[in-house]
């Protein structure tokens, strides 16, 4: 009998801790290798993580569309390519191959312990190979912010802000997974307004607080994906920590906006949660007010409950968690992201990446970076050791988490983490 992959009362053979982001409702996609094998495609489930290309030799993801080839590559692009369907399709097998009634897998001793093997001995890859990435900027809080900081709270959101989701192209070829250290970067920016600019490492190196969604094959050039159609082209989200060099930003942005104090690096969680496991999620998006164009409406609920948080290890391994958000905290949903991206005409590409923005809530401990976190470096956060932080400092660790619902089912992220490296030497 067919149960839909959603089902709260679903349980699996696989033992799931409490609290795991990775019960069988979840069933995320990633990459990963482990005692030198090639890395293959992957699903977790509690602790545990099933590789896929060992079901797909043994037969057991026949029939889904699905080339046989693509659970032997080194990332998601080949799953994608048959599309929604395809994936969903694919989710639905694995949920039944995982339930605790089904033999199959659970009863196979052989089967099972060449496709089954702990989290921890794999080495995650990044999921996709990224094509493009773009940056959005949609919460509003956050914009509010920082346009209080840098012009003045009665003119913090700029005139176009409310009419479009604001976004610029990011870099993709430094965006990496957890668990990458990130060297602190170096470059030019000013110590007083009034001073010559010098060069050096960055003195104010930042988190970004964000979410972000993978595409699949959008349409041809020339060609627009409207708001109602938008979600059937993304896989899934990550976590994402969009780390940024404000001292850098600040003084090159003039006037075509982030260069090299944003794309020295971008971290993503390695598992992809589909969109399809966050629907029991789903939440009311917020009023607009003014109304929206109407290539940008949208029916219904376009937006999501994840708790998200970021936290600071410091050398000793402890951490203090310097924020608590929500991904519903966005003024522009997924759907309003893409369609704007794609109502000139401009085509998205199977493995594209685009980042909400930094997500602030309204309270001050729900801001998603430390440049609003610390107000500019004049309000510093006190660490669990007593040391205090305006910006990151070397061997900082950040850490971001996020999960869906809470009690009987809770849809995770896992984490993104990196290590913050001291700048390379200039000779
Ligand atoms: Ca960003």
């Amino acid at each position: 009998m067919t149960i839909p992959a959603n089902d709260p009362a679903l349980r699996s053979w696989v033992p799931v801790p409490e609290g795991s982001d990775f019960p069988i409702q979840n069933l995320p996609l990633g990459v990963g290798a482990w005692n030198g094998v090639a890395a293959v495609p992957l699903t977790r489930i509690g602790d545990r993580a099933l590789d896929l290309s060992v079901l797909a030799e043994a037969g057991l993801l026949n029939g889904l569309g699905l080339a046989r080839e693509a659970f032997d590559a080194p990332a998601l692009n080949p799953l994608m390519a048959a599309g929604k369907a395809g994936v969903r399709a694919l989710r639905q097998r694995l949920s039944e191959l995982l339930r605790h009634d089904n033999p199959v897998l659970r009863d196979d001793n052989t089967l099972r312990d060449a496709a089954l093997v702990a989290a921890d001995q794999v080495s995650m890859h990044l999921p996709v190979v990224v094509g493009d990435y773009t940056d959005f900027y949609s919460s509003r809080q956050h914009a509010y912010n920082v346009g209080c900081m840098f012009r003045d709270p009665a003119n913090a959101l700029l005139p176009n802000w409310l009419h479009l989701p604001v976004g610029y192209h990011g870099r993709a070829s430094s965006i990496v997974v957890s668990g990458t250290p990130i060297r602190r970067p170096m470059g030019q920016y000013k110590t007083a307004p009034d001073a010559p600019p010098v060069f050096g490492a960055s003195r104010q190196l930042d988190m970004e607080l964000e979410v972000a969604f993978i595409t699949f094959k959008g349409k041809a050039l020339g060609e627009r994906i409207g708001t109602g159609e938008a979600e059937d082209r993304i896989l899934g989200l990550v976590l994402f920590n969009d780390w940024s060099a404000r001292d850098i930003q600040a003084w090159e942005y003039v006037p075509l906006g982030p260069f090299l104090g944003k794309n020295f690096g971008s971290s993503v969680s390695p598992w992809v949660v589909l969109l399809d496991a966050l629907e029991p999620f789903r939440t009311a998006s917020p009023e607009q007010d003014p109304p929206v164009l109407p290539y940008l409406r949208q029916q219904g609920a376009h937006h999501f409950d994840i708790a998200l948080e970021a936290a600071i290890a410091t050398g000793d391994g402890r951490e203090t968690v310097i924020s608590r958000t929500n991904f519903k905290h966005q003024y522009w949903s997924m759907a309003q992201q893409l369609a704007h991206h794609t109502v000139n005409g401009c085509n998205v590409r199977c493995g594209d990446l685009m980042a909400s923005g930094t997500i602030s809530g309204e309270a001050p401990e729900s801001y998603g970076s430390l440049l609003e976190l610390t107000w500019k470096g004049t309000r510093p956060l006190k660490l669990h050791d007593g040391t205090e932080r305006r910006f990151l400092e070397d061997g900082d660790t950040l850490v971001m988490r996020g999960h869906a619902g809470h009690g009987a089912v809770r849809v995770g992220f896992g984490e993104v983490r990196g290590t913050v490296l001291p700048a390379l030497p200039y000779l």
